[in-house]
């Protein structure tokens, strides 16, 4: 008997396409692809006054700032990207946030790196 590793997979339900998976606890959709689209929706994006299609957060974070340096990215503090609050906004190097993540994985175990991907 070795239950002890045996991962806890159940059937669930994907939050993108619907579409029913298999999969642990944790995991809300069924592919990395579902995954993706759902980060992308996440995120609430502004036109600058260069006419692009920016990230909301970046915008708001550049009013403050100004231009955001090559490299960096933005970390939204309590992991709602739809909170572009400037004082939720945290300027950070990549490795700076995966690290910030895995700590944050680490107290909480809920939130996983893929929560909050502000790639610039
Ligand atoms: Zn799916
Ligand atoms: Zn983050």
């Amino acid at each position: 008997m070795s239950m002890a590793y045996k991962k806890q997979e159940t059937e669930k339900m994907c939050l993108e396409c619907n579409k029913r998976f298999i999969g642990i606890s944790r995991s809300k959709f069924c592919s990395k692809l579902c995954q993706g689209r759902n980060d992308a929706k996440a995120y609430v994006f502004v036109i600058d006054k260069k006419g692009n299609k920016v990230r909301r957060c970046k915008y708001i974070w550049e009013q403050q700032n100004g231009e955001m340096p090559k490299g960096k990215m933005i970390h939204h503090i309590d992991g709602n990207k739809k909170n572009d609050a400037i004082e939720n906004l945290q300027l950070c190097s990549r490795k700076e946030h995966r690290l910030l993540h895995i700590s944050i994985e680490k107290e909480a175990r809920i939130m996983p790196f893929k929560a909050c991907r502000g790639i610039f």
